[in-house]
């Protein structure tokens, strides 16, 4: 990695202002449902508290935009983490201002403080440079750990880093860097992407960008019916980008030029309805019926694409194969999660995003088997597209 990380820096002393993401979901009675994101930041947290520094950390929690609602607060999450580490966490009700300041400069070497949601201040996400400087003087070194929102220039994220030197990566944002960057610049070869979820809107740029890199593409999820449509076929009731079929078309014509795998399902899981009770019924491509849609990659097509994951040395997933939510067509889903677990058993590196695809891993409990489950859905389609994060761009360089 080109970008400072902490092993460049011994902290012995220092005031640490560390952005980390700990946008955890909470139920009704505001506990901690899934904490995941907490436990991730912990190798981060520890470097930090060994070297002896001043951990200050900093984070936001849902949409309170720009009001301090209690339902967001993080103070959930200072219990927690406290728990986890068997350790005092501070919890402080604000994240700038005299008595922020004042807590911060009277820590001793060794000591947490946890911030307030940054978003109860309107001017985080509109990446207000007053409200940056204010965050820095509460520093003499900054650490970004919060990979999930680095595609957003927010004023934790990026206006900070213009008042704060250095401005290094954690090991969680170094670790996804590490795995995304060498998966799209340096792949072991065959390289294959698989690529779901709803609309193809949502996927063309990384669709462009992985053109240039990966051999094979497989495709599915509710984008497939656009292409199909392109290719003349009759989907039915399926999901469909009318406006998008035309750019469906060139793809198709652009994978077949670069002489790329670009893989569609042969048949599907169809139902009348979108629901789960509706009665499942499989069709190859070609057999849709008219008051039927398409809700799933059917069992030919996962044979064909588990064949074609087994023969990959790497392997970025993206996206769920069809309506997983609903359990009579999240077997597709299953299935290539499964084949990923497989694969990366035998030696070949399996990287999933965020989002949608990572909660699919980790409802079948197979987080653990996987190379690397990204913590961050939009920063790692980011990446897959080929833009530059500004979170990331802003730190330091080596
Ligand atoms: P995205 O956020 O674009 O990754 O899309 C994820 C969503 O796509 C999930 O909520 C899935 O239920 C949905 N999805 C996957 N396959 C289909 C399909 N065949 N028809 C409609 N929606 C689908």
């Amino acid at each position: 990695m080109k970008k400072m990380t902490i092993d460049n820096i011994n902290f012995e002393g220092k005031r640490v202002l560390t952005r980390v993401d700990f946008n955890v979901p909470l139920d009704k009675d505001l506990n901690i449902t899934d904490d995941i994101r907490i436990k991730s930041t912990i190798p981060t947290i520890e470097k930090i508290l060994n070297d002896g520094g001043k951990l200050i950390l900093m984070s936001h929690l849902g949409r309170p935009k720009g009001e301090k609602k209690p339902e967001f607060s993080l103070a959930p999450v200072a219990k927690r983490l406290s728990e986890l580490l068997g350790k005092d966490v501070k919890f402080l009700n604000d994240c700038i201002g005299d008595e922020v300041e004042n807590s911060v400069n009277t820590m001793k070497s060794g000591e947490i403080i946890l911030l307030e949601n940054l978003r109860y201040y309107k001017q985080e996400e509109k990446n207000d440079p007053t409200f940056a400087e204010q965050l820095a003087k509460l520093g003499d070194v900054y650490v970004n750990d919060a990979f999930g929102t680095s595609h957003r220039a927010h004023a934790s994220t990026e206006g900070v880093t213009k008042f704060i030197k250095p401005a290094v990566a954690g090991y969680l944002m170094e670790k996804e860097l590490d795995y995304l960057g060498t998966a799209i610049e340096n792949p072991v070869r065959p390289f294959t992407a698989i690529l779901g979820g709803a609309k193809v809107s949502g996927k063309i740029d990384v669709i462009e960008n992985l053109f240039g890199k990966v051999d094979t593409l497989l495709i599915g999820g509710g984008m497939v019916f656009t292409f199909l449509k392109a290719m003349d076929y009759n989907i039915g009731k399926s999901l469909i980008e009318e406006e998008k079929v035309e750019l469906a078309s060139e793809i198709l014509t652009k994978a077949e030029e670069k002489e790329i795998a670009f893989i569609l399902p042969t048949d599907v899981v169809c139902a009348k309805e979108f629901s789960n009770d509706s009665e499942a019924k499989i069709f190859d491509i070609d057999q849709i019926p008219d008051d039927y849609m398409g809700l799933d990659i059917g069992p030919k097509t996962i044979q064909i694409y588990l064949d074609s994951i087994k023969r990959s040395k790497t392997i970025v997933w993206n996206g769920p194969m069809g309506v997983f939510e609903f359990s009579n067509f999240a077997n597709g889903t299953i299935k290539i999660a499964e084949g990923l677990a497989k694969v990366t058993e035998l030696g070949a590196t399996t990287i999933v995003g965020g989002g949608d695809s990572a909660a699919a891993i980790s409802s079948i409990g197979l987080e653990n088997s996987i190379s690397h489950v990204s913590t961050g859905g939009g920063a790692s389609l980011e990446f897959l597209e080929g833009k530059e994060l500004p979170g990331v761009a802003a730190l330091s360089d080596l």
